[in-house]
Parts: structure tokens; C-alpha cells; sequence
């Protein structure tokens, strides 16, 4: 474990945004991040955990300790006629842990394929796609508190998961670094097709047998045929959340835009998609110096080569005051900008 100086962060972010990180180090095992924490509690007492690096816009050169999280390890806990646990440790790539389920023929997580990034941030937004939010498979999260060292166990209600938030993004901000995931998986399918386009992916696969494998591949084509690839074109997936407005407001707006679409939510709220409204004010497919909001998913705010973390956080900023301006509505930043 060697802390390294002036490490540049251009590797370790999806965005592709070229930042140093003034001290980084790696942590392999639980072992070395508690000697870590330790050992660095008065020489840098402001740490951050990084993890695939998929949900950062690095904006600045960091002066905290940055802790790249190589833990790894997959293990079965317990087993039941209808679940199995299975405790995944924080390093491990989340699509790979999906893989891993369904050549085990657990099922839960199918819906959620392809997402970029590590299992131990999965809790921290909840992540979700089609349909499917990981809080519903998660039973605990372990995690290490970063200023004592002490150790800590989540349950799942604990965690305050909500539409993209837990308690990591608020309370615990910081103050915590995950280490291990304990997920409730079904020994049996209860498949979730509903969303979007699967079916009809299904259909044009041929698939007659549903099974885990046949539901994460028609999300996986799905997926790679409208998202753009990091690896091609640096982004953090969709920058926006998706607003929650009051049914009242609504109704107001459909007046004017009998067209906008919508999701009905609990307590007369409807879920407006963040990419529609940003289309109709003009910036799908736009590029503004090498930044802009991409061509099949304007919520998805793309690098172009070369951009600088102000540059995209600036044209964040216009494309937030065009959706005020044209509907109404305030969209807020998904991805964590530090
Ligand atoms: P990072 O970007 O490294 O970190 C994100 C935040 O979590 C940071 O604040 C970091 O400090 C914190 N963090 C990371 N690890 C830990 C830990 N061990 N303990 C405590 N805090 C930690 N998200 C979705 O929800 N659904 C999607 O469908 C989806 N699709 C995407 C598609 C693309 C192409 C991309 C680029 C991103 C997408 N995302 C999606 C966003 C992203 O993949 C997820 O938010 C993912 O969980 C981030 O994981 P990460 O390891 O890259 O986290
Ligand atoms: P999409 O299918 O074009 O839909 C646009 C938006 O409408 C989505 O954000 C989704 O909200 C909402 N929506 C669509 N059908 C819905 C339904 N039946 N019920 C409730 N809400 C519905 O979206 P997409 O861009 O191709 O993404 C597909 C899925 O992958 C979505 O779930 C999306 O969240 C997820 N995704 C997330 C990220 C990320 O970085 N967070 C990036 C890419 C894709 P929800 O977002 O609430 O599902």
C-alpha cells in the first residue's frame, strides 16, 4: 500500500476528465484500509473512496486522499428453499457480480446489467434501471467509518434508500466507506419485463425459454445500442435526475405540452423523464465547444474530447436554466461533482 503523489484521475473517471489527484493509494484488502485509516487520520483527514468512477465530474484538482477500492471477493452466506445471500466485497465490478448471479441462476439483479461501476457504490444511489432498484435485493451494507475506523452494518432500512438517494448521499456523505454487500437473491424468477422496450427485445430475440440470461441480454442490447460507450465517449450516464413534480403542476403543464410524458408516483406526484424535457429545449445531439447532451439520450452529457470538468458543469448549468425557463421545473445533478 503506497500512497503516490500527483496521480492524474484521467483513467479512474468515466467522464475522461484529466484532474490530479494530489494523493491517491490503493486498497486491496479490509486489512489495509483499516491500517490505512489509521495511519492517515491527522496527515489527511479529508478521504475519498473511489470506485469505477462512473457517477463523478471531477471539476477541480483533489486535495483529499483519494482511496481507489480493489476489494474483491464473492461468497454465499446462506441458503434457503427461496433465497440465497450472497456478500459481495466493494471492489467488485458490478456487471461482473450480475454475470456471476445469473451462472448461478440467482435472480434479482437481471434488469440492472451493464451498469457501469463497483458493487460498493451500488447503495449509495440505489441504482436502478428498468423497473428494478437494487435496494430491492440489498439485505446489509457493511461499511467502515472513515474519521474512527469503527465498523458498521446497515439493514436495508437503515439505509433510507429512495428514487436514487440513500442515506450514503446525505448523513453518511463521506463519513463512510462501504466495504461489503449483503444481497438477498431469489433461487426462483420473478421477472420484471414490463419496462421499456424488453419485451419487444425479447420478442426480436427469438427467446420462447425466459430466463435470467435471456432478460440481462435483451437489457444489455438494449442498453449498448442507445448508451454511449465511456470507453468511445466520456460521460457518467444521465447527469440529471428525473423530477418528481405534484399531479396539480402537471396537470398544468399538459396544457401547454399535451405530449409530455409521464409517470405516476405515490402521494399525487408524477415523474417527468429529465431527457424529454431537455430535447425539447433544443439540446439533444448539440455540441457546445467539446461538451454536449447526446444524440439518442440528451440526459446523458458527453465529452467530446478534451473537456474540462468546469466546461461540462457550465453547460449543465444552461441546460438547467433552459428547462426552468421552458417548464418550470428544476433538474438536479445525479452524478456527484466534486
Ligand atoms: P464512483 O463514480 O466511483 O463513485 C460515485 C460516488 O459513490 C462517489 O461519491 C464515491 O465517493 C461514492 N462511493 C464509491 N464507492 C464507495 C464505497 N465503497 N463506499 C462509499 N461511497 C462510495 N446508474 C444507475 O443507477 N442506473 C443506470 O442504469 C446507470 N447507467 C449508467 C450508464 C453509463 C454509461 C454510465 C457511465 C453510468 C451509469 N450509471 C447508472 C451511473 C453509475 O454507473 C452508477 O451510479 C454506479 O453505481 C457508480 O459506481 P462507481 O463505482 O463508478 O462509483
Ligand atoms: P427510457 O427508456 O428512454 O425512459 C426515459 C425515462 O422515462 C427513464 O429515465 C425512466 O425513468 C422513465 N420511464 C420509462 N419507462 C418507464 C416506466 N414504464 N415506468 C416508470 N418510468 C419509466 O430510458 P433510458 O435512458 O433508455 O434508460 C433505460 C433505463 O436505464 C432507465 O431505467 C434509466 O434510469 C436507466 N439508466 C440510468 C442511467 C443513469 O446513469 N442513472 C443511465 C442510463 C440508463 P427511470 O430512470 O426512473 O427508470
Amino acid at each position: 500500500m503506497e500512497i503516490k503523489q500527483n496521480v492524474s484521475l484521467q483513467p479512474y473517471n468515466t467522464f475522461g476528465i484529466d484532474v490530479l489527484a494530489k494523493h491517491f493509494v490503493e486498497i486491496k484488502t479490509e486489512q489495509e484500509l483499516e491500517l490505512l485509516l489509521q495511519q492517515t487520520k491527522n496527515q489527511f483527514p479529508a478521504k475519498m473512496i473511489l470506485g469505477g468512477g462512473s457517477n463523478i465530474l471531477f471539476t477541480d484538482a483533489v486535495d483529499a486522499l483519494i482511496i481507489k477500492n480493489s476489494l474483491r471477493g464473492i461468497k454465499i452466506i446462506k441458503k434457503t428453499e427461496q433465497h440465497t445471500w450472497v456478500q459481495v466485497a466493494a471492489g467488485e465490478v458490478w456487471h461482473e457480480f450480475v454475470l456471476w448471479c445469473i451462472e448461478n441462476n440467482l435472480c434479482g439483479v437481471e434488469n440492472l446489467s451493464l451498469i457501469p461501476g463497483q458493487v460498493g457504490a451500488a447503495p449509495m444511489q440505489n441504482i436502478g434501471a428498468y423497473g428494478a432498484e437494487v435496494k430491492d435485493v440489498i439485505e446489509q451494507v457493511n461499511a467502515i467509518e472513515t474519521e474512527t475506523g469503527k465498523k458498521i452494518s446497515l439493514t436495508n432500512e437503515q439505509c433510507l434508500f429512495g428514487y436514487r438517494e440513500s442515506i450514503f448521499k446525505h448523513a453518511l456523505k463521506n463519513k463512510c466507506i462501504i466495504t461489503s454487500v449483503v444481497f438477498r437473491l431469489n433461487n426462483f424468477p420473478n421477472f420484471n419485463i414490463n419496462y421499456g422496450d424488453i419485451k419487444l427485445m425479447l420478442h426480436e430475440m427469438q427467446v420462447s425459454d425466459l430466463t435470467v440470461k435471456a432478460v440481462s441480454n435483451a437489457v444489455i442490447k438494449i442498453r449498448s445500442s442507445k448508451l454511449p460507450d465511456p470507453k468511445v465517449l466520456g460521460n457518467a450516464g444521465s447527469f440529471f435526475k428525473n423530477p418528481v413534480i405534484t399531479s396539480s403542476q402537471f396537470t398544468e403543464l399538459k396544457e401547454k405540452f399535451p405530449l409530455m410524458p409521464h409517470y405516476p408516483q405515490p402521494n399525487e406526484k408524477e415523474k417527468i423523464p429529465a431527457g424529454w424535457l431537455i430535447e425539447q429545449c433544443g439540446w439533444k445531439g448539440k455540441q457546445t465547444g467539446n461538451v454536449g447532451a447526446h444524440k439518442t439520450q440528451a440526459l446523458v452529457l458527453v465529452n467530446y474530447g478534451g473537456a474540462t470538468g468546469s466546461e461540462i458543469l457550465e453547460h449543465a448549468h444552461r441546460i438547467q436554466q433552459s428547462v426552468l425557463e421552458k417548464f418550470g421545473i428544476e433538474i438536479f445533478p445525479e452524478v456527484n461533482v466534486f
